[in-house]
Formats: structure tokens, C-alpha cells, sequence
């Protein structure tokens, strides 16, 4: 069916958030195409996702080499629907890829190394069909390979044109420091750093999220439903089709405990207290630092993503919710 993407699309209530230091101004929801996009998912459901995203203000789709499955599968999917819909929205859009982690086989297809970064950008370029990334990132910190090797193959990336800012994700906080300074020496700025953010995993709460605000580097959260345990899908247990539930699903059945749950039900409980679904309060919560830059979510349906976009209609959290939240989180 022919798209013609939403006049209103700027107007319908999504909030942009400057990217650290950058001139870039982020939606504080952007879209994750991990799972769903794949060769095994079903191919117009992706279309509709990626459409509604579009027509509800979301300009930042996040993507890796290893997106799937099958691994490239998602870039390939993603090249498709840009090809079809997208063409008069290109600089619209921010457009994000990564490599670092197992691509193909040999000693080239993982890691960090120069070979694998720059190999795996050019496959990403071909599959999504595009001339440049706007941000690359190096997916993962990689301590078998020098990090001035990695960090020299991003300047090299941007100085080629084949993207235009980059980024690191899941790196250390030393190593990070080293990445924003010796980025920083050479003119490239570090666009973004990405790891994992939600009420069940506050790590960076601790020094990743305040050293790379002090940096100037914006911070992207992903996971941050935790992949779908922060929402009232497996209150009565694991549902068909769900991602603990598919063999490919990265969330295992085992991550569905009953403490896990215990506390998902406590959450819900003052979700509804406070007129959202669980979704909503968690993509909330993990907004609620203006530092946090955005929010990658993953979607399995245009229901479940037009569910969370109506988190932006309160993202305001009182001090007695914020002390109850932590009192559920931390079980006591
Ligand atoms: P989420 O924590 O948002 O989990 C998404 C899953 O939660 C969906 O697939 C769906 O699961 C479920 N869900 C979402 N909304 C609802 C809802 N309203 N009601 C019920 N269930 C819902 O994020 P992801 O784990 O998918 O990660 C998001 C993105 O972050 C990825 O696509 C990727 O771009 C990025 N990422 C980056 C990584 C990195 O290493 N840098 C690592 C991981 C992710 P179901 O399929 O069961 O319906």
C-alpha cells in the first residue's frame, strides 16, 4: 500500500532532547530493530512499525550488523522499507548501526579490530542500500584488540564519509573516558554512548550516565523494559509468541521468576495507581534524567507501540513514587 507519512507527524506530542553537547536533537523514544525485524518475522508488520513510528515523531532507528535473525537480516529488511517509503525522509532520519560482536565466521567476522569494523560497515551500507550511517558504533568494548586500533577505524569512518558522527556501546567507564578523549583529540565528536538502562538494571546510574553527561556525550538507553518483563505481559505467565517464549528470543524462560514477577506485579500496581500501563511508568522512569538522551524501545507490534508512545503524556514522577519504586526494586 502507497505511504504518505503524516503531516501532523511533528506535532502529535513526542519530545526531542538535545544529544549531549550535539547540535542533534533526539526523540526521547526511538526505535529498536533487534528482534521483529528479521527474515523470520512477518515482513508488513515490520512495515507498519516502522511507519507509525515515523508518523508519531520518532526519527532515530537503531541497528547492527548482527540484527535479525538471521544476523544482517534486519539492515536487509530495514534497506527495503527505506527503499519503498522513505526516500523523501532520508535527512529526517537518524540511522544507526553497529559491529563488534559475531557477524560471520573466521577470525575477521567479531572483535573490533579495523578489519571487522570497516568490512562490516560496508556490508551494512549495501544491505540497508544507503551512501552513509549517521552514526556507527563501536557495538561493544573489545579488550583483545587496542582500543586506539578501534578508536582510530571511527575517526577514519567519519573522515571517509560513510558516517557522520559515531559512537561506542557497552563500554567500561575508563574505557569510555579514553574513547571521549581521544575522539575529542582528533575532532570527532562521540556522538553517543549506548548500554543498558531500566528499573532492572541501574548500573550506570553509577558513573557511565554522569561521566558521559560531563563529557558532553549523549547517553541512549536501551533495553529499557527489559525485554518486556516491565510490562504486565508475564504476569500469568510466559504468553505464545512472546520473546521468552520463541526459541530465537533473547530473554530466556528462566529470567521469568517469581521474585522477578513478584516485583513486576508491585510495579503494576502503581502504574495503575497512576493511570499508565507498566510500560508506560518504566519508559517514564528511565526518562526521568535529562541525560538520559533517549529511550531505544523494541516493539512486536504497532499496538504495543502505540502503547508506549502515550508514556509521554506523564513523565513526571513525585518524590514519594520515586522512594516507593526504588522500595520495590530493591525487594526490602
Ligand atoms: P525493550 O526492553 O523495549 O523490549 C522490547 C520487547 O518488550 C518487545 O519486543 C515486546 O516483546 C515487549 N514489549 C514492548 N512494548 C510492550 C508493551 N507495550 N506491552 C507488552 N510488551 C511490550 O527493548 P529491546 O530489548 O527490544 O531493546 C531495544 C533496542 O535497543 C533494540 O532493538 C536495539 O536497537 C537496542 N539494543 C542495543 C544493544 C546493544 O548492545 N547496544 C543490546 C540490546 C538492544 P514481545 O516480543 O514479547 O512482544
Amino acid at each position: 500500500m502507497f505511504y504518505q507519512a503524516d503531516a501532523q507527524r511533528y506535532q502529535k506530542g513526542m519530545i526531542y532532547r538535545k544529544c549531549g553537547n550535539s547540535g542533534i536533537q533526539l526523540p526521547v523514544l526511538s526505535m529498536g530493530l533487534w528482534h521483529n525485524f528479521g527474515s523470520a518475522d512477518v515482513f508488513d508488520n515490520g512495515v507498519a512499525m516502522i511507519r507509525h513510528a515515523f508518523d508519531n515523531g520518532i526519527t532515530h532507528f537503531d541497528l547492527a550488523n548482527n540484527y535479525g535473525p538471521l544476523p544482517g537480516s534486519a539492515e536487509e529488511n530495514f534497506g527495503k522499507i527505506l527503499k519503498k517509503d522513505f526516500q523523501a525522509h532520508r535527512d529526517e532520519m537518524i540511522i544507526t548501526t553497529k559491529a563488534g560482536h559475531l557477524m560471520w565466521p573466521g577470525p575477521y567476522g567479531d572483535g573490533s579490530s579495523r578489519k571487522n569494523l570497516i568490512s562490516s560497515l560496508n556490508q551494512s551500507l549495501k544491505r540497508m542500500q544507503l551512501d552513509y550511517v549517521d552514526v556507527f558504533y563501536s557495538h561493544r568494548y573489545d579488550a583483545t584488540t587496542p582500543i586506539e586500533e578501534t578508536l582510530q577505524t571511527l575517526v577514519d569512518i567519519v573522515k571517509q564519509g560513510k558516517a557522520l558522527y559515531v559512537g561506542i556501546s557497552k563500554y567500561p567507564l575508563n574505557e569510555a573516558t579514553f574513547a571521549y578523549n581521544y575522539l575529542k583529540e582528533q575532532n570527532i565528536q562521540c556522538l553517543m554512548h549506548q548500554d543498558r538502562y531500566s528499573m532492572f538494571t541501574r548500573a550506570i546510574e553509577e558513573s557511565v550516565l554522569p561521566n558521559a553527561a560531563e563529557y558532553g556525550v549523549g547517553f541512549i538507553a536501551f533495553s529499557p523494559l527489559a525485554q518486556g518483563l516491565l510490562t504486565n505481559k508475564y504476569l500469568h505467565g510466559i504468553p505464545e509468541g512472546s520473546r521468552a517464549a520463541r526459541p530465537d528470543g533473547f530473554l530466556k524462560a528462566e529470567q521469568v521468576t517469581d521474585e522477578v514477577i513478584a516485583k513486576v506485579a508491585q510495579l503494576n500496581k502503581l502504574a495503575s495507581e497512576r493511570g499508565q500501563t507498566l510500560a508506560e511508568m518504566a519508559l517514564a522512569w528511565t526518562m526521568r534524567n535529562e541525560s538520559v538522551s533517549s529511550v531505544i524501545i523494541g516493539a512486536s507490534s504497532v499496538k504495543q507501540l502505540n502503547d508506549n508512545l502515550k508514556c509521554l503524556e506523564n513523565l513526571s514522577f513525585d518524590s514519594q513514587e520515586l522512594i516507593l519504586i526504588d522500595r520495590i526494586l530493591s525487594g526490602k
